[in-house]
C-alpha cells in the first residue's frame, strides 16, 4: 500500500471502529480465474431430467443447482435421490475439468496474505464443490481461515445461510463481515446476511458493471480484489468479535 493510502486507511480505521472484522470471498471469478462451462452444465442437467421423464426446458434459465432442486422436487423420493446423485456427478465432472486450468488473479495471493496479516479473518464461500476448490488450492494456496463450499452447507448463495455458516466458523456475526464477489447473487447473499458488500468486475468479465444496480448494487464496486487493500482500514475493527477471531487463528 502506498504511504498516502496507508495514512488514509489509518485515518479511516480510527474514524470507523465498526469496520469489518473479516472478508468473505466468492471463489470462481473473484479470487480465481477459471472458465466453468455453465452452458454445458445446464445442458447436462436438462438431458438427465429428460431421462427421468421431466421436461425442464422452461427452467433452463435457472442456474444448474437450482434446476436440480426443481427437477428433484417434482420426482418421488427414491428417483429424486438418484437424480440428485447423477446430476451431482455430471456437474462435478465439469467443475473438475475447469479446476485443472484455474489460477488466482494477479496479486490475489499476496492481497489475502496481507489482509490476514493485518488481522482480518478470511473466508471463502463458494457454490463450487469441495473437490474442485481443493484441487485449485493444492496448486495455488490462498490464505484463508474458513472454506465453505456447497458440500459444506445445506444452503448455498444467494441464501444468506451460506454466509452465516462461514461467519459462525469464524466466530463472528455475519454483520461484521464484508462479502466480496463477482456475481449479483454474492451481493444479494451479503445484503440478506446484513454484511457490507463489494462487487469485483475484472476486465473482460462475463458479468459487467451494469449487472450491479438496483437491489444488486454493492456498497463498493472494484476492478480487482487487490483494490480492497486500499479501501479497507489497515486493521480490522477492534470489537470483541475481532479479538475472538484472532484468538481462534492463533490458538
Ligand atoms: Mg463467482
Amino acid at each position: 500500500m502506498a504511504p498516502a493510502d496507508r495514512v488514509a486507511a489509518d485515518s479511516a480505521a480510527r474514524s470507523a471502529p465498526d469496520g469489518p472484522c473479516a472478508v468473505l470471498f466468492d471463489f470462481d471469478g473473484t479470487l480465481v480465474h477459471q472458465t466453468i462451462d455453465f452452458a454445458a452444465m445446464r445442458s447436462a442437467v436438462l438431458a438427465l431430467a429428460r431421462r427421468y421423464g421431466i421436461d425442464a426446458e422452461g427452467w433452463d434459465r435457472r442456474p444448474s443447482l437450482e434446476m436440480v432442486d426443481a427437477v428433484a422436487g417434482s420426482l418421488e423420493a427414491d428417483r429424486a435421490a438418484a437424480f440428485r446423485r447423477e446430476a451431482a456427478e455430471a456437474i462435478e465432472a465439469i467443475e473438475m475439468a475447469a479446476a485443472r486450468f484455474a489460477q488466482p488473479y494477479n496479486g490475489v495471493t499476496e492481497a489475502l496474505a496481507e489482509l490476514a496479516e493485518q488481522g482480518y479473518g478470511i473466508g471463502i464461500v463458494t457454490r463450487n464443490c469441495r473437490r474442485a476448490v481443493a484441487d485449485v488450492l493444492a496448486r495455488h494456496p490462498l490464505v484463508h481461515d474458513v472454506l465453505v463450499t456447497r458440500d459444506d452447507t445445506e444452503h448455498v448463495k444467494p441464501d444468506p445461510r451460506h454466509l452465516y455458516d462461514a461467519a459462525a466458523r469464524l466466530g463472528i456475526p455475519a454483520e461484521c463481515c464484508l462479502m466480496c464477489g463477482d456475481h449479483p447473487m454474492d451481493v444479494a447473499a451479503g445484503k440478506a446476511a446484513g454484511a457490507r458488500t463489494v462487487a469485483v468486475v475484472y476486465d473482460g468479465a462475463a458479468i459487467g458493471r451494469e449487472a450491479f444496480v438496483g437491489q444488486h448494487a454493492p456498497d463498493l464496486l472494484l476492478a480487482s480484489v487487490t483494490e480492497l487493500l486500499h479501501r479497507l482500514p489497515a486493521r480490522p475493527c477492534s470489537s470483541p468479535c475481532a479479538a475472538r477471531q484472532m484468538a481462534r487463528r492463533h490458538g
